[in-house]
């Protein structure tokens, strides 16, 4: 019975090379690389790579006694395109040939602007330019919470005003900005308490993280969204209790 293996189309992204003078034929990129990059040719006593494997994480350089392995980029693995940049490209070819997910850790490496510099509130609804600020106050403050889809009024003749508004709890914010989950054990306990202050200083929350919530800032609660993820790390009741919202995540 014959066997079909799946050969890659895709071009390899990094390039191993290795310094044959320098090589001391110890073996331990083959061991040491966990891509499986290597193979170990038994004829020649000496390292192999398969470059389309190669993530770049620079480990066998790392490890290298010799100092002889170099990992290059492939510079021509594709094609510059503005339209389609490789990234791109990659993901569409990984895909095509997998008919996977493409799933990656560490975070958003594209190049989001993520900095405070770069926000605009754009006063739509003011004149332009503005005549007159005190004329024309704006308005930062913003609720956070469920709001019904539709309002019923039910006016009468004698009484013109409709009910008050029942809303469920909302959070209110002095400013459009909240701080973002940061986990106590991978930021600080100075990181949380600064957060802390800070939010309830500016009239905003900060939010746990997936890392629990230390008591020395359980009086900020009313500041703090409790946040509970798959892990659970420090949650319980009191937890639970300990925000002004809990933010349930169901994915990152
Ligand atoms: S770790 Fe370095 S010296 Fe050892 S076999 Fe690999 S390339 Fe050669
Ligand atoms: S750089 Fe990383 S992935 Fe590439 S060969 Fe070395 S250890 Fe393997």
């Amino acid at each position: 019975m014959s066997s079909v293996t799946a050969v890659s189309l895709l071009p390899a992204e990094f390039h191993v090379v290795i310094d044959r003078e320098a090589c001391l034929q110890c073996g331990r990129c083959v061991h040491q690389c966990g891509w499986n990059v290597y193979s170990w040719d038994r004829a020649l006593e000496r390292p192999v790579p398969n470059h389309s494997r190669c993530v770049a994480c620079h480990r066998c350089v790392t490890f290298c006694p010799a100092g002889a392995i170099t990992v290059k980029k492939n510079e021509l693995a594709f094609k510059h395109s503005e339209n389609m940049p490789p990234e791109l490209l990659k993901a569409v070819w990984k895909q095509a040939e997998t008919g996977g997910v493409l799933l990656t850790g560490m975070g958003n490496d594209r190049a989001y602007l993520r900095i405070f510099d770069h926000l605009l509130l754009d006063a739509c609804q003011v004149t332009n330019p503005s005549i007159d600020p005190l004329r024309e106050p704006m308005e930062m403050r913003t609720f956070l919470g469920r709001k019904p889809d539709s309002l019923e009024a039910v006016i009468t003749p004698g009484n013109r005003q409709p009910g008050a508004l029942q809303l469920d709890a909302q959070l209110r914010l002095e400013t459009p900005i909240l701080f973002g989950g940061m986990s106590y054990g991978s930021v600080s306990l100075n990181v949380h308490r600064a957060l802390a202050w800070a939010a309830q200083e500016l009239g905003t929350f900060m939010n746990t993280g997936e890392g629990g919530l230390h008591p020395e800032l359980e009086p900020y609660g009313d500041h703090i969204i409790v946040q509970c993820a798959s892990g659970r790390f420090g949650v319980d009741v009191n937890y639970l209790r300990a925000g002004a919202a809990v933010e349930i995540k169901i994915g990152q």
